[in-house]
């Protein structure tokens, strides 16, 4: 079994990026029934790929994304899409630098997200977001322009955003770096619930959080890659196992 080539479709597509994105985001606790979606800008067009509707993100293939256009028109047009589409086509037009976008209803980023403006990084995993991290007082779902536009707004230059009550947005230069952001941004946030829930006393302090985040942000894109490729080889090794255990 091989999670990662699909036959007939070419392993470094956008809609193959797209789909491995969705899976990992599920195995790394981004599970909300058939909620949360991914997308990536498409190359030539002011477009998009983006999810289908009605799934899990763990049971997404490449043949489940679709694409969609400046005008919100959707290739293969018979396909059912998320309600949240401006969210996705919103960001886009105001961040040229923004070429993924992961949303989910992680577990753990709903809940902190009912805490605004309380955030502080006591992790690794947080030190990426420290003043990159917005906060959206409405919950809203992402349905119309309007919404999106005032979603992108508060967002600025950030890497993420937290949804009051709904959950999280994260961006990226490329669909990894999205998937990563995502990823060590519910991580961070688990530890700081946990932090908070056992009493835990902020031991960081600015300078220190300062100078950790100086470290990554020189190495910002071989630190993403290589949490990336470990993401990958992980969802393979649990599809062996799944395999292993049904074959036997
Ligand atoms: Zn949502």
């Amino acid at each position: 079994v091989d999670v990662i080539a699909e036959p007939g479709r070419a392993a470094d597509t956008l809609a193959h990026l797209v789909s491995l994105g969705c899976r990992i985001l599920h195995a790394e606790g981004h599970e909300h029934l058939c909620f949360g979606h991914l997308s990536a800008r498409a190359e030539q067009h002011d477009s998009f790929h983006i999810k289908i509707a009605g799934l899990g993100l763990d049971e997404v293939t490449s043949r489940d994304i679709a694409l969609v256009d400046q005008s919100g028109a959707v290739t293969p047009p018979s396909v059912r899409m998320h309600d949240e589409l401006p969210l996705h086509r919103e960001l886009y037009s105001s961040r040229l630098d923004v070429n993924a976008i992961a949303h989910t209803h992680a577990e753990v980023a709903v809940v902190a997200s009912l805490e605004l403006s309380r955030w502080d990084a006591q992790s690794q995993d947080g030190v990426p977001f420290v003043g990159r991290l917005a906060f959206f007082s409405n919950p809203e779902l992402i349905t119309t322009a309007e919404l999106g536009r005032q979603l992108a707004a508060t967002l600025g230059d950030g890497r993420a955003i937290l949804l009051q009550g709904h959950g999280l947005v994260t961006v990226g230069s490329t669909v990894q770096e999205a998937v990563v952001n995502a990823v060590q941004l519910r991580r961070a946030l688990a530890t700081r619930l946990l932090a908070r829930a056992t009493n835990v006393e902020a031991v960081m302090s600015a300078g220190q959080i300062a100078a950790l985040d100086e470290q990554f942000e020189a190495k910002r894109n071989a630190r993403v890659d290589t949490i990336w490729a470990y993401l990958v080889r992980h969802l393979e090794r649990d599809a062996e196992a799944r395999h292993v255990h049904r074959t036997q």
